[in-house]
């Protein structure tokens, strides 16, 4: 499909798209009304420095159709490229609001990933939130790939327009690059890693405090901490970004 119109940043040669909440479920209605399965990235610094490194990672993101700036660390590094973002817009409040959108509209979604039995929860508390919400299906994120063809046709025959993966990040958006052009009735396909163990009441989302500063990413680290390796990974890309930043000014 054509682009909705959006400005599309560069951060480290990587694409964000520059939206506000309101602005990326504008867009996302009209992923839903188009021909085709669109695929919808919510990378976070994290995934913008390993998508530096890795190419196909890169590729993928370019090829999304909406890539959300989900982290403060990209509104920070955007700004200080000269080119800021408007606002930080995280994958699970998008996804939460795509889902109520998705309810008034009275289409479904599917939810694949988690561990056994998480889905199903996440899909009864959402229930509960979301008005007319129709979860068509859920299958939980442990399988081979010998299975995946029959959780593409589990997919097929719930008939959702909206699937929700959650298996991580890079799994789930090479899962969803990988099947979408076999997903007929889906329109808009995320990666929304840990949220169903959020909305499933698994895995505490931070407090208030945490997300207005910041910070979310600190209480992730003490509820997990066998995170720390990764987010190693966050200091590195503001060095990248303060290095790019230096050489854009010196040009
Ligand atoms: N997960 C899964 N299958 C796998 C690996 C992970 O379903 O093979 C699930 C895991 O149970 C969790 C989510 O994927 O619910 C990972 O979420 P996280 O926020 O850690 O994603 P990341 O930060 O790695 O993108």
């Amino acid at each position: 499909m054509s682009n909705p119109a959006r400005e599309r940043m560069d951060i480290l040669g990587i694409p964000v798209d520059r939206v506000t909440m309101e602005s990326a479920l504008a867009i996302f209605d009209e992923l839903l009304a188009a021909d085709g399965c669109h695929m919808i990235v919510t990378p976070n610094s994290e995934i913008v420095s390993n998508a530096t490194k890795n190419p196909q990672l890169a590729e993928l993101i370019r090829s999304a159709d909406l890539v959300i700036p989900d982290g403060i660390g990209l509104v920070k590094a955007s700004a200080l490229l000269g080119q800021p973002l408007t606002e930080r817009v995280t994958g699970i409040d998008f996804s939460f609001n795509a889902l109520k959108k998705l309810a008034a509209e009275g289409k479904s979604a599917y939810l694949l990933g988690s561990k056994p039995g998480i889905a199903e929860e996440a899909a009864k508390k959402l229930a509960e939130q979301i008005p007319g919400l129709i979860i068509a299906g859920t299958r939980n994120g442990y399988f081979k790939e010998e299975d995946e063809r029959a959780i593409v046709e589990d997919i097929n025959g719930s008939g959702a327009s909206f699937l929700l993966v959650a298996l991580g990040s890079p799994k789930q958006e090479l899962f969803i690059e990988k099947y979408k052009n076999s997903l007929p009735s889906v329109k808009a396909a995320i990666g929304v890693g840990g949220s169903l163990d959020v909305w499933s009441g698994t895995l505490q989302r931070a407090p208030r405090f945490y997300q207005d500063h910041g910070l979310e990413w600190l209480y992730r680290l003490l509820q997990e901490p066998s995170r720390i390796g990764r987010m190693a990974e966050i200091p590195r890309f503001l060095i990248k970004v303060c290095v790019s930043r230096r050489k854009n000014a010196n040009r």
